[in-house]
């Protein structure tokens, strides 16, 4: 049970994963409050049932408003830009928005209620692994989004005991799908994630797949990837919330189903969707790591959930209805 009296802050709450968030908590709680500068974030993603703030959390001022007039006790701070190859061009945008931004949020709780934090961090943190990756693993960001990722982690780290409140950083693998209540998925088509490629050209008469790579040391030469729904990924949060409302230890957990399958096994899934599709292998894509999948061991214990859409053919379906709504 999530504790009545306090607010929850979520950044970045009218992004894909924030909005999936926030409609797990509003079925629990009352008053959350939404902030979101709107870069990557779309407002018809907001839910109703949350206070929408339009800000960025680079701007002090706001953070330190909205920490003090709603009595925030906990934030999810996802606010984030994400997108792997800009990252690499854009640095200074990234250190800025990403590492900057977070600095920011972070001190900005000192002298006020903020008691938890919740981070979305990414495994892109761990770099290319081989077999399945658990959080003890030390981190070797190969990417620049993955290196802002990290310092955030120790952002969050480092100023936990100074301020006073304890965090949950949640090592997201590849996030995919869309909510069952059909309302709310992924809009955002630059970031070419294969499950939203796979539902653009879901729609398509004559479908074209490329795939990235095809000469990997894997099974099959192609990526390897543990995908999760993000109702899922949703769920972990609420429990993080409630983990750390109730139990006040601070923790760092993977979030994935910790089975890999490569981009041809995927592909294969969306073959007995659309038979007519023609698939062209490409060169490797920069910034792809072979292979990351999670160890859960830690993850299933400590959050003690079952996952209610772990299945690979049910994922891709749910993007693929989200795209059709869209459009
Ligand atoms: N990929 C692909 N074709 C696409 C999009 C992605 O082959 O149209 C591959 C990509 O190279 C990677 C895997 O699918 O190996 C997952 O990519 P995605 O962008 O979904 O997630 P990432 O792991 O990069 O965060």
């Amino acid at each position: 049970m999530l504790k009545k009296k306090n607010s929850i802050l979520v950044t970045g709450g009218a992004g894909y994963i924030g909005s999936h968030v926030v409609e797990q908590l509003v079925k629990k709680k009352d008053n959350i409050i939404i902030l979101d500068n709107l870069v990557t974030g779309f407002k018809k993603l907001t839910n109703k049932k949350a206070k929408f703030i339009k800000g960025d959390i680079k701007n002090t001022i706001i953070v330190n408003k909205i920490l003090k007039k709603y009595n925030i006790d906990t934030i999810i701070h996802l606010a984030a830009y994400l997108n792997i190859s800009e990252a690499e061009k854009s640095k200074k945008k990234y250190f800025i928005n990403n590492i900057l931004g977070t600095e920011n949020l972070i001190k900005a709780c000192q002298n006020t209620n903020v008691k938890n934090i919740i981070f979305s961090s990414s495994c892109s943190i761990y770099g290319n692994i081989q077999g399945a990756v658990s959080e003890n693993k030390k981190p070797n960001p190969m990417s620049y989004y993955a290196y802002t990722k990290y310092k955030g982690e120790n952002i969050i780290k480092k100023n936990s005991k100074k301020y006073n409140y304890r965090y949950a950083i949640l090592r997201y693998f590849n996030v995919a799908g869309a909510s069952p209540s059909k309302k709310i998925g992924e809009i955002e088509s630059s970031h070419g994630h294969l499950f939203k490629n796979l539902a653009i050209q879901a729609l398509k008469k004559y479908p074209v797949i490329n795939i990235f790579g095809s000469d990997y040391k894997t099974k099959d030469g192609t990526c390897i990837r543990d995908y999760v729904h993000v109702s899922d990924l949703a769920d972990a949060h609420i429990k993080c919330v409630e983990l750390l409302q109730n139990k006040k230890k601070s923790l760092v957990l993977n979030y994935g189903y910790g089975k890999g399958y490569s981009v041809e096994d995927i592909v294969n899934i969306f073959k007995k969707i659309k038979k007519n599709c023609l698939i062209n292998y490409k060169d490797r894509r920069p910034g792809d790591v072979a292979q990351v999948y999670a160890n859960i061991k830690k993850s299933r214990k400590i959050l003690n959930l079952k996952p209610r859409f772990n299945n690979i053919k049910k994922i891709l379906q749910s993007s693929i209805n989200w795209e059709k709504k869209l459009n």
